[in-house]
């Protein structure tokens, strides 16, 4: 792990877990079944800590208020456990934290570093498609950054009467941090272009977070030193260093794994109804050969562990 100061990012994102040589997490999600990708990915950041006689945490993502359900948290526990896969220390769920999540924002705020936007999707699109040069980023087109640019007359006249959501002025962050950011991918140093995002979104409309910030902010609080998780998150770690920086927080080590991916190539998603594990579990498999078999890479037929 990189040692970076973190002193006063810890005035208020205080360190829930002590400090240990290694830490990993799991953090799904549960706005659905696991699936087979899932539980490889957990076998990963379990058996990597484990290793190393390190923690390994489990983190419930349930900042989506209304794609979040309560029972995907009892499936998420029992699915471990059936696999074998224990965790340390308690459960955290982000929906308990959401004040820290607005301690944080009003610390960025205060710094003039996020303003609020009033488009609507829909607005959004139709600015993207009357522009000719939009610039895409990882996540799609880059926010032409309309709401950047209102007065404060206007904006706090809207914020009376609007839902807003809260972006993060990336030109401004950007000056406020200081030199070029990297991080380390499985031994090998990555310079962070948070610019290719343009202004993310750190509070959303419909939810209090954004998935940047919440998984920031806890993967620090938690005390976690390597970040093991699929390749398809491996853009959003360059939003993740930014906030890092922002925050003064800790810079775990990176490991993005490849992803499971189904016989006609795709990776596994509910959509394309990879196999869940309670699925797994009705049809018999053994918990053990299968952990056994996500290790070795020898997956059921029909599936594999692919780069892209
Ligand atoms: N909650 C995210 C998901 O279920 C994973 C977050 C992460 O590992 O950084 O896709």
């Amino acid at each position: 792990m990189t040692t970076q100061a973190a002193t006063r990012g810890q005035e208020s994102i205080s360190v829930l877990s002590p400090a240990h040589e290694t830490a990993t997490r799991f953090a799904p999600s549960p706005t659905g079944p696991l699936h087979l990708g899932h539980a490889y990915s957990a076998v990963l950041a379990h058996d990597f800590a484990r290793a190393r006689g390190g923690m390994f945490m489990l983190r419930i993502e349930d900042i989506d208020p209304g794609r979040s359900r309560r029972a995907y948290v009892d499936a998420i526990i029992e699915d471990l456990s059936w696999l074998g896969l224990d965790w340390d220390g308690e459960l955290l769920f982000q929906s308990e934290r959401l004040p820290l999540y607005q301690q944080t924002l009003d610390r960025l705020r205060a710094q003039d570093l996020l303003y609020p936007c009033f488009c609507t999707r829909s607005e959004i699109a139709a600015e993207i498609a009357a522009s000719a040069a939009a610039p895409h980023g990882p996540e799609g087109p880059v926010y032409p950054g309309t709401c950047r640019a209102l007065s404060h007359s206007e904006r706090f006249r809207l914020l009376e009467e609007k839902p807003h959501a809260w972006r993060l002025d990336m030109g401004a962050a950007l000056e406020r941090v200081a030199g070029p950011l990297t991080w380390c991918e499985r031994g090998e140093e990555i310079a962070a272009e948070p610019e290719r995002f343009g202004d993310v979104v750190l509070a959303r409309k419909d939810a209090p977070a954004s998935y940047h910030l919440a998984v920031t902010i806890d993967d620090a609080a938690q005390g976690i030193t390597d970040i093991v998780r699929g390749k398809d998150l491996f853009a959003a770690t360059h939003v993740h260093r930014l906030l890092q920086a922002l925050l003064d927080l800790p810079v775990p080590d990176y490991h993005h794994h490849d992803l499971i991916r189904g016989a006609d190539g795709e990776r596994l998603a509910k959509r394309n109804g990879a196999p869940t594990i309670a699925s797994l579990r009705a049809a018999g498999a053994d918990p053990g050969v299968l952990v056994e078999s996500l290790r070795n890479g020898a997956l059921p037929a029909g599936y594999s562990v692919a780069a892209d």
